[in-house]
């Protein structure tokens, strides 16, 4: 069986293709002005690099932001349900997912089976997401690649008490004229949004075992300020985290095939 997962976010497109459960080609690249080219883009070049063409897909089912502008799709879900249904296809004993994307963060609460028992979500403000970190990253001059590492190295994190994202660069410009060290000015935008997260996950309640996904993930910085706020680590992922919600949306077309075959 061929299927594949569609995931178009706010800030980039991602698909993955599984072939008899096994994945056989994952890519993202970024999404552009036209979300259905870009979806286009994405199938075409994960195609290519499985060594297929569209008409040997079984299924493709999109997510995300964009999920409706992909022309390719038979059925498209949520990003909740996919970012569920792909972290527990991954790993069973997972049952909290903390996804923090490039334009909103959510926490999702799932069951033995994957399916989604709660969740909630910040989609109302810019403070705790990846777009965030991009914008402070560049106010500071670091590569958003490097972000986390740099802050890493610090010892004393400024603190950035601001709860939006526009006063959180003022905060920022303040300490960079304080001549504070970019090491410890990236560790106090790192925690920052690290507390942003961390207010979300105690609201949802966290139910071991808990994992992260989304593009925010590869920041370390982040992840382990987010770590010691909750008191806890995460389940290591055995494929990109940002790639989850392509992943899980490829996971729901082969059951979506399997139905079908079965009736
Ligand atoms: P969306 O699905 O909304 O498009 P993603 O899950 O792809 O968002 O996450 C995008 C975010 O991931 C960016 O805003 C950025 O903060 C973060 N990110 C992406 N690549 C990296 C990287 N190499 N290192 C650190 N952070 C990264």
């Amino acid at each position: 069986m061929l299927v594949s997962g569609c995931d178009i976010g706010s800030l980039t497109a991602k698909a993955v293709i599984l072939r008899d459960g096994q994945q056989v080609a994952a890519c993202i690249e970024p999404v552009g002005a036209d979300a259905s080219a870009s979806a286009a883009s994405i199938l075409k070049k994960a195609l290519a690099v499985a060594g297929l063409s569209g008409k040997d897909l079984d299924c493709c089912c999109a997510t995300g932001y964009g999920r409706q502008q992909v022309a390719a799709a038979d059925m498209n879900m949520s990003e909740i349900s996919c970012h569920g249904l792909g972290a527990h296809s991954l790993d069973e004993s997972i049952r909290t997912i903390i996804d923090i994307g490039g334009q909103d963060c959510k926490v999702i609460a799932v069951d033995a089976k994957g399916g989604v028992q709660d969740f909630a979500m910040n989609d109302k403000c810019a403070a705790g997401t990846g777009r965030c970190l991009e914008v402070l990253a560049g106010t500071i001059e670091v590569e958003l690649s490097k972000l986390g590492a740099l802050a890493q190295k610090s010892r004393k994190p400024v603190n950035i008490t601001n709860k939006c994202s526009i006063f959180m660069e003022l905060e920022v410009i303040d300490r960079m004229l304080e001549k504070k060290k970019q090491k410890d000015i990236a560790a106090g935008i790192c925690d920052a949004v690290a507390r942003r997260v961390a207010g979300l996950a105690k609201s949802v309640g966290l139910e071991e075992r808990v994992c992260v996904t989304g593009g925010v993930a590869q920041n370390l910085g982040v992840i382990e300020r987010l770590a010691g706020h909750l008191g806890m680590s995460f389940v290591d992922l055995p494929i990109n985290p940002q790639m989850v919600g392509a992943y899980g949306a490829a996971v729901f077309a082969e059951r979506a095939v399997g139905t079908k075959k079965g009736a």
